[in-house]
This record gives structure tokens, sequence and C-alpha cells, in this order.
């Protein structure tokens, strides 16, 4: 049975109020034996979850507040944007501790494959469900590997592969990933 607490998500990521970790830092309590790190809460902005998560709500006009999951603001930062249903748990058994090196996660499985074929005048590609093998006749988000940067792509059945940076994807070179995007134009 796994007892290990899991990660929560960003009660509401609100992208450019994410905070640093020079932001956060007069706020943590690093425990030196063990190495855990501690929110220093008791102020309407900082608190802990009912599961014993720390959260930090940040407001700026006129944008809307955001809450964010400390412990996965600090993962994050480290390792990009982790890819919904990458499951990441606690090493140190403690749901409170915001030390990244205390939650481990593996990448998830993609859902599918690029399969692309040369054709007279560039290539045609299709996406592959991985599970069944039946190719997919809609539009859907993709993340994609090229020449080692991961980019963020809708593919549109039948329409040439374009990132959202404005790269045009050359599909006999790309695979798709999930791991968090590393170019800057698509974040
Ligand atoms: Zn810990
Ligand atoms: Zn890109």
């Amino acid at each position: 049975m796994e007892t290990r607490p899991r990660l929560g998500r960003h009660p509401n990521y609100v992208s450019g109020l994410a905070p640093t970790p020079d932001a956060l830092k007069p706020y943590i309590d690093c425990e030196l034996v063990h190495g855990h790190w501690f929110f220093l809460d008791r102020k309407p902005t900082r608190r802990h979850d009912a599961t014993g998560q720390a959260m930090i709500r940040v407001r700026q006009f006129p944008l809307d507040a955001g809450v964010f999951n400390v412990a996965r603001v600090l993962l994050e930062h480290r390792h990009g944007e982790l890819p919904p249903r990458t499951a990441v748990y606690s090493t140190c058994g403690l749901p409170q501790c915001i030390n990244p090196d205390h939650w481990a996660f593996a990448w998830p499985a993609p859902r599918y494959r690029l399969d692309a074929v040369p054709v007279a005048d560039g290539s045609v590609w299709r996406l592959v469900v991985q599970k069944t093998g039946a190719v997919l006749d809609r539009a859907a988000a993709v993340l994609l590997e090229i020449d080692g940067v991961v980019h963020r792509v809708d593919a549109l059945p039948e329409r040439p592969l374009a990132a959202a940076c404005g790269t045009v994807v050359d599909p006999l070179h790309a695979s798709v990933v999930t791991r968090a995007v590393s170019c800057q134009g698509c974040r």
C-alpha cells in the first residue's frame, strides 16, 4: 500500500506570479539533522492545507491572486514545470517538508508516439495512441523533443507541426516526451 505523502497541485496557478526560491527564503526554516525544510506560516498568505502541505498566496494588482504549493514551486524551479500525471512522492515521509531533495518523481510514459514517413516534399506524420495503436484523428497537445529541446505543440491532424514558439517541426526528427518544457519560447 502506498503510504508516502503525494505532492499536491497548485490550488490556483497564475502564470508569472509563482514566487522565486529567493522570495521564499525568509520563510524557510532548514532543519539540520535530517535536512527537512519547513515553511513558516501563521499569516493569511502563508499556511498549511488540510494534508499538511505548505501553501503561499501571491497577489499582484490587477491580476488575480495565485495560490501555490510551496514544495512544488521549489521542485519546478529546479526541474521545470512537471507534466500532468507526474506523480511526486515524499521520500522523507513529511508532507510539510518543502526540501526539493525530499520529493521524488518519475516522468509518466507518453500517451502517444509520433510516426512520420518521408514524402516527396517533406514528410507526413500522425500521432498513434501507445496503448491501443489507434491513429489519433483530433487535435492534441503534446510535448515534442527536437535536438534535445522540449517544445509544446498543438498537433492538428493533416496540418504542419508547429511549436508554440513558432518553430516548424520536422516530424522525422521529433519524438513525443513527457518531461519539462525546456524551450523558453514554449513556456
Ligand atoms: Zn524532509
Ligand atoms: Zn519551442
